[in-house]
């Protein structure tokens, strides 16, 4: 058997930044993944934005404090820049107009450069967009662009410096307690014993937690579908242009030469290898077709991936209120990567009992509001 401090179940990013926040304090840490890849679900899948207005008050909390990570990566995790800077511009069509003010009342006081422009001004910045379409618009400098498989690459670099283990094909199938440890089977014979487990198993966070006995936080996987669209000269600096119309939403952006859009689909789902859903990208197509001069009439590369959320959009960070030595870390929801870093740090501070970094109260964030249990 193999003895750690602690056991992380889920590569993803929450599970690979919190294990390596976790050996950073000291800890003997090993993260398994069920999968043979690491990062393959929905780390691996999304559309690698940091916007600070996205979410609730605990998401944007841990969102802006994950900023400056983003922006000045840590020397010792990265050599690359991390991320680069996007504009986002929320647009509402017709008889939509006054959801450009409630927004711009909403975020004014997160993000003070965010402006409200005509439909004039919305088609100057995206020449795409059909004159006429747009009624009113949010500009909201100021977002990222994340490189995603950096920013996973990164943790899991670190991990392995600082002597974490990593093992993949590692499917965490059993669980039982003896004294003050954990002791855990995997899908491939290993048996592995901790005195504190991690559950960072995204989608399939309550199906964990029932193996360790915990009562379910309720973790809703939704599905949300991308495609991408080759067409010549896209502007690499285009603002990335999301539709507020809550009856037929869509988003788009540039993509390395090409536009990723979504049908922005929150369909319920269970924990599975997610796939695309073709009805909501037909109607997207349409969507974006009517709203712009894109004129998709081919797409490539489809994919999809699991958004999980418990029900008051909040991330579930703390340990159990009931399982000793059993930590969650879950409901990353649609924000997993903008707030990952602060997330992590957290995490970190909880699981150790370190007090919680200040750059994170002092957003007025509070630890109650993502309790498990709460
Ligand atoms: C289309 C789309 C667009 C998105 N865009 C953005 C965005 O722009 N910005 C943003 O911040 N977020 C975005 N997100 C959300 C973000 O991707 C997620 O919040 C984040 O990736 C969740 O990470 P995770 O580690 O919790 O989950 P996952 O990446 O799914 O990781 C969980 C891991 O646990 C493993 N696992 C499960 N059960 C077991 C077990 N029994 N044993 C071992 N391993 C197990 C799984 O195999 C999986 O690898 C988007 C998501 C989607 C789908």
């Amino acid at each position: 058997m193999d003895d750690f401090d602690v056991l992380v179940i889920g590569g993803g990013i929450a599970g690979m930044s919190l294990a390596y926040e976790v050996a950073r304090a000291g800890r003997r840490v090993a993260l398994l993944e069920m999968e043979s890849a690491l990062a393959y679900h929905t780390t691996g899948r999304s559309a690698a934005t940091w916007i600070g207005t996205y979410g609730n008050g605990p998401v944007r909390a841990l969102t802006a404090a994950s900023h400056d990570f983003f922006v000045q990566p840590p020397a010792e995790l990265y050599e690359e820049p991390l991320s680069s800077p996007l504009v986002m511009l929320h647009v509402a069509p017709a008889g939509l107009g006054e959801t450009v003010q409630r927004l711009h009342e909403d975020v004014v006081g997160l993000t003070p450069e965010a402006r409200v422009v005509d439909g004039a001004e919305a088609h100057r910045l995206v020449p795409l967009l059909r004159a006429g379409w747009v009624e009113a618009a949010l500009v909201e400098p100021g977002a990222l662009e994340v490189d995603v498989a950096q920013l996973h690459q990164g943790y899991r670099r670190g991990l392995r410096a600082l002597g974490g283990e990593l093992r993949t094909s590692a499917k965490v199938e059993s669980a039982s307690r003896s004294g003050e440890r954990w002791q855990v089977r995997t899908s491939d014979g290993q048996e592995l014993s901790a005195g504190q487990i991690v559950n960072a198993a995204g989608a399939w966070a309550d199906e964990v937690g029932a193996r360790f006995g915990a009562a379910p936080i309720g973790i809703e996987p939704r599905l949300r579908s991308v495609f991408m669209v080759s067409a010549p000269d896209v502007d690499p600096h285009l603002p990335m242009t999301m539709s507020l119309d809550p009856e037929n939403p869509f988003y788009f952006k540039a993509d390395a030469g090409q536009y990723l859009c979504s049908p922005a689909d929150e369909t319920s789902s269970v924990p599975r290898d997610a796939k695309h859903d073709q009805l909501e990208i037909a109607r997207a197509i349409d969507a974006i077709n009517e709203a712009t001069t894109m004129g998709i009439r081919s797409i490539r590369t489809p994919w999809a991936g699991l958004r999980s959320f418990v029900a008051d959009g909040s991330p579930v960070i703390g340990p159990d209120p009931v399982v000793p030595g059993f930590f969650w870390f879950a409901a990353q929801g649609g924000y997993g990567i903008q707030m990952g870093p602060a997330a992590a740090r957290l995490g970190a501070a909880l699981m150790t009992g370190n007090p919680v970094p200040e750059d994170i109260t002092g957003t007025g964030f509070s630890v109650g509001s993502v309790r498990p249990g709460r």
